[in-house]
């Protein structure tokens, strides 16, 4: 029999690693996750306290150091890199959002080179936002792939005046040209897979989920079923008009690592464009508890109108052999997850 792998997930306590972890504990390797102290170990240990024989941890306070990823990368056979801060509302776009995105990706890259040379490849979490081009605004009849760019700069990104929304589509797109820029210049033992999905939804799983400060994908299903919510509400305008099953997506991190010909490629993760109105539509079907607090809208009105671009992700399909869930088993799903949150907070 073959050793045992060992996989290091940066970010462990994430919404998108819970099933990241799982995907790959249940494919049978060892994984060490990293996260910012002793207590969110504890959490993740916890929520994933089937797999402890197999489950460790490295404690990185700060990925911003240099350094910091040094110990972590030691002994370990792939890494797959999630960590990133993803908010919308931050005081200063460049420490908040550019700075920890961009150093945390070059510094593990770094790490690894210097003491991982067995590492042989690294999956990075980019997303749509390091795709889309948000100065095009929906871009009727445009197909969207992995061969485009979210053109924005540091610079621009940076400026006390630029929203929070688009500092952080900016520092994913430079987060991840800087891993691909890596590569092309160091030209490390390891080959590079990004990862690029829309919003993510699905079950909530991750140890460290609170309904006071949900991860942003969760956040926004959750207002459009919030306790304070009426029927009669209106229904929020979208912001973002594509998705993806979190667990497809886990099942793409996996699946990015063994493939031999995803080595040196991006990868578009997506189901398709979805609206507001089509997830409240499902979860009042689907729901019948949260009939009274999910707005009606018009039902049935699909995009209400709304010409948008098409996502096309028929590379990830074929290369990585995923079929996207349709929607409604994410709403669904994500819903439940978080009518359970709801009765452990209630409880505490
Ligand atoms: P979460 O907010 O749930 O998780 C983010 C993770 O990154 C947490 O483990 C967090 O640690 C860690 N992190 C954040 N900032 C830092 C920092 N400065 N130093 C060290 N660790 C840090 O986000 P998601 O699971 O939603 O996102 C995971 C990845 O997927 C990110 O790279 C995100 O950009 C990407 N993505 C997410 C999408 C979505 O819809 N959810 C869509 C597209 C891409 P801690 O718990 O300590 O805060």
């Amino acid at each position: 029999m073959a050793p045992q792998k060992t996989i290091l997930v940066t970010g462990a306590s994430g919404f998108i690693a819970a099933h990241v972890l799982t995907s790959f504990l249940e494919a049978g390797y060892a994984v060490r996750g990293t996260v910012r102290s002793e207590a969110t170990a504890e959490k993740v240990r916890q929520s994933h306290a089937k797999y402890a024989d197999r489950l460790s941890f490295a404690i990185v306070p700060d990925m911003g150091v240099p350094d910091a990823f040094d110990d972590a990368v030691k002994g370990v056979d792939g890494v797959i890199h999630t960590a990133t801060p993803f908010q919308i509302q931050v005081e200063d776009n460049e420490r908040d959002l550019l700075r920890p995105a961009i150093d945390g990706t070059v510094n593990i890259l770094q790490s690894i080179k210097k003491y991982a040379p067995q590492v042989n490849r690294v999956v990075v979490t980019s997303s749509f936002a390091s795709i889309f081009d948000l100065s095009k605004g929906n871009r009727p009849g445009y197909t969207y792939t992995e061969a485009d760019w979210n053109p924005a700069t540091y610079e621009e990104a940076a400026k006390p005046t630029t929203s929070g929304g688009f500092a952080y589509c900016a520092a994913k797109a430079l987060a991840e040209r800087a891993a691909w820029d890596f590569v092309a210049t160091e030209k490390p033992n390891f080959d590079l897979v990004t990862l690029c999905p829309p919003m993510v939804y699905g079950p909530n799983e991750n140890a460290t989920a609170d309904l006071s400060k949900l991860n942003t994908s969760s956040a926004d299903l959750y207002q459009l079923m919030a306790p304070t919510n009426k029927p009669t509400d209106p229904l929020p305008t979208n912001g973002f008009w594509s998705f993806v099953d979190v667990r497809d997506v886990a099942l793409a991190h996996l699946r990015a690592y063994e493939v031999p010909e995803a080595g040196g490629e991006r990868f578009f993760l997506c189901r398709g464009n979805f609206s507001y109105q089509m997830m409240a539509d499902i979860l009042r079907e689907k729901i019948p508890e949260l009939r009274d607090r999910v707005p009606i809208g018009k039902p049935g009105s699909g995009f209400g109108g709304v010409e948008l671009y098409k996502p096309d992700s028929s590379k990830a399909q074929k290369i990585l052999g995923i079929k996207f869930r349709d929607l409604e088993e994410p709403v669904v799903d994500a819903a439940r997850s978080l009518l359970e949150l709801e009765k452990k907070t209630v409880a505490a």
